[in-house]
């Protein structure tokens, strides 16, 4: 399968590429990453069952976008699709080295460069992708507000309640988020999506990397709120962040709204305590 692969970077690249070395590499939450190499060229490639080539058709198009903005780096991707009963994604290697506080604050001043960057009107993306292994929809959507409470929100309250979490009705939890949300108006800025500290890396070149995207076009506050979830990044990254592109006022206030989709998110993947968590972030809204 791997030689299969070799033969679609050697077309994608135009040079010859024959794997003379390979190794399994841990880490990954849902799928088994290798690195494979000529001696010359490294590339990382992602592995699932062949159903899931939509997954990573979604990421090679996110990371392809989110790299022609020129902003922040993230892995080149090369190509993606079906050997055999696997679907694969091929992106160039990174080698990783530790971040200091300069790293992180210019880890900040990218991502506010990547939010300021403008190509779209709505927020949505071209096509549906995943968060995790959960599904995550993107319709096309002019209104934040409207987005947010029925794709966001309204899409993971059912699949909790279908996998028996106890929650007010649906619509109730929507029609409040999208009051809530109603005079926020935010440019649609392009996110990564799930950025959670491993998520976000630094090249042994001192360059900062976000990895593993759930990319569309949303309030750049959804960005920084999931930073903050499970315990924040350095200081120096809020600060490299503001420097470039100050957040609103109102972020505070919004960050627990913003942060609701992923622990529903959490409790449709894992289940256990993040079920009790989001009925107590609902309170706080309703
Ligand atoms: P998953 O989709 O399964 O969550 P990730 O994309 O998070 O997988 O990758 C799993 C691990 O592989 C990361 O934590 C990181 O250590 C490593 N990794 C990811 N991308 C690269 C890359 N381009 N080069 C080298 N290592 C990588």
């Amino acid at each position: 399968m791997l030689n299969q692969i070799a033969e679609k970077i050697s077309d994608v690249t135009g040079q010859p590429f024959t794997i003379s070395n390979q190794k399994s590499v841990g880490g990954g939450c849902i799928n088994r990453g290798t690195a494979i190499s000529d001696g010359d060229r490294s590339y990382f490639v992602k592995f699932n069952s062949a159903s899931q080539v939509e997954m990573f058709e979604a990421e090679y198009l996110g990371l392809k976008q989110m790299h022609e903005t020129h902003t922040i780096r993230v892995p080149q991707p090369l190509c993606c699709g079906v050997v055999d009963s696997n679907s694969y994604i091929v992106m160039e290697w990174l080698e990783f080295g530790r971040g200091d506080s300069n790293v992180w604050a210019e880890m900040g001043h990218q991502l506010a460069q990547l939010h300021r960057y403008q190509g779209s009107e709505q927020f949505g993306w071209d096509r549906n992708n995943t968060i995790g292994s959960t599904p995550q929809m993107n319709p096309w959507t002019e209104n934040w507000s409207d987005f947010f409470a029925e794709h966001r929100i309204g899409y993971q309250l059912k699949l909790a309640k279908r996998r028996g979490g106890s929650y007010p009705s649906t619509e109730t939890v929507v029609e409040r988020v999208r009051e809530l949300l109603r005079d926020r108006t935010p440019q649609p800025s392009l996110l990564h999506g799930d950025l959670w500290s491993g998520n976000a890396a630094c090249t042994v070149d001192g360059e900062p990397v976000i990895l593993d995207p759930a990319t569309y076009w949303g309030d750049r506050e959804a960005d920084i709120a999931m930073t903050e979830l499970f315990g924040g990044f350095p200081a120096a990254f809020y600060r490299g962040y503001n420097k470039e592109w100050e957040l609103d006022g109102g972020y505070k206030q919004r960050k627990s709204l913003y942060n609701l989709y992923h622990v529903l998110n959490h409790f449709n993947l894992f289940g256990g305590g993040y079920g009790s968590q989001a009925s107590r972030m609902i309170d706080q809204i309703m």
